[in-house]
């Protein structure tokens, strides 16, 4: 039997936490022979309905569920944490400018980033879903010196799975027909989803759709997913952001299938012309709990373009924050 390893959750009982932790207690995320303790971290009004969740957490008597903490205290949520799910921030409300919600957000993930710097394993894995989620990675990770930046990732993996989807359906193909599409650059309007390299059934993705949908029609369908969701369902999605948080996490620590890749926002070592630091979505390769840049791929001019207007906003963000002090 395998040692539980510890897993911490914050903004545990929101509603992307409610898809979540079901998922990592029932071995979805790091396997159906690995115990998990859930350290879950909420703000202190939401600790009586996270309590509720604990309830419901133990009525399903998952055998891998080692144990489970709670507290409203990072110290406490991030010790010794292997893994650690950074989902809890402060949404966009109407009116707010670029700068209010990096200093809202900054007042979470700076002393999160100095907890997890504190009392996380060495080796921790962090992965940041809250929105903004690139740069509130780049806040926690600047906080965390004593840890290795790259262990600092930000989730575009639902963006790569909303990309593949979109095209399964325009090609009538099943999703593991598709392969190799990139997500580049921020989690917002401005990413790129990139079929320059991605194929379907191993043909050219870009030989079987036409030029006009996939410049005009695919790729702001994918960017704007999420506010079509919101539309739809009055709510904003939840279950598919914890499927892919469980996915990004899976992948880096179990590896990437053989030949494929996925896209994980990572700090830039200045791989396609990024600046470096940014965290920025790039196509990845994973094996042994390290994940690797894929290197080489063609860069269109159309490409060139977009992958630099994604790494223009985040730019902007960083100097925001950095006007703020937060890194
Ligand atoms: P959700 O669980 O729905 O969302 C949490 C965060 O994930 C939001 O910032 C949201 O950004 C982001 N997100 C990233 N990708 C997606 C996506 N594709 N779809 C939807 N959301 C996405 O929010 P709730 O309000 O239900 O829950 C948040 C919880 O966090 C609350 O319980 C709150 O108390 C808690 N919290 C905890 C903190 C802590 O632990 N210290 C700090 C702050 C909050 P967006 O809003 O832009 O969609």
């Amino acid at each position: 039997n395998k040692a539980p390893v510890r897993v911490a959750v914050t903004g545990a009982a929101g509603q992307i936490g409610y898809s979540l932790l079901f998922r990592i207690a029932s071995g979805d995320m790091l396997g159906k022979d690995q115990p998990v303790i859930l350290q879950l971290l909420e703000v202190t009004p939401a600790l009586k309905a996270l309590q509720g969740v604990v309830m419901e957490l133990r009525d399903c008597a998952f055998p891998l569920l080692a144990d489970i903490v709670t507290s409203d205290d990072p110290m406490v949520a991030f010790k010794d944490a292997d893994y650690a799910l950074l989902v809890g921030a402060m949404p966009r409300k109407a009116g707010m400018e670029r700068g209010d919600l990096l200093s809202a957000n900054g007042g979470i993930f700076k002393p999160q980033g100095e907890a997890l710097n504190k009392v996380a394993s060495r080796g921790v894995k962090v992965l940041v879903v809250g929105n903004p989620a690139n740069t509130n990675a780049l806040i926690a990770q600047q906080n965390a010196p004593d840890l290795n930046p790259g262990q600092f990732t930000a989730m575009v993996r639902l963006d790569h799975n909303r990309a593949i989807s979109q095209l399964a359906e325009k090609t009538g193909q099943p999703v593991d027909a598709i392969q190799n599409i990139t997500i580049w650059g921020n989690h917002s309007s401005t990413q790129y989803p990139d079929l320059s390299a991605a194929t379907v059934n191993g043909q050219p993705a870009l030989d079987t759709v036409d030029r006009e949908w996939y410049e005009g029609t695919y790729i702001p369908t994918v960017a704007k997913r999420g506010a079509a969701i919101i539309e739809a369902r009055g709510a904003s999605s939840a279950a598919s952001a914890a499927s892919a948080a469980i996915d990004h996490m899976r992948d880096w620590a179990l590896g990437t299938p053989e030949g494929q890749w996925v896209s994980m926002g990572i700090p830039s070592d200045g791989s396609y012309g990024v600046p470096e630091g940014l965290i920025y979505g790039f196509p990845v390769k994973c094996s042994g709990g390290q994940y690797e840049i894929v290197q080489g791929l063609d860069v269109s001019d159309f490409s060139r373009g977009k992958m630099d207007a994604t790494a223009q906003e985040l730019q902007e963000e960083r100097d925001e924050v950095r006007k703020l002090g937060l890194v």
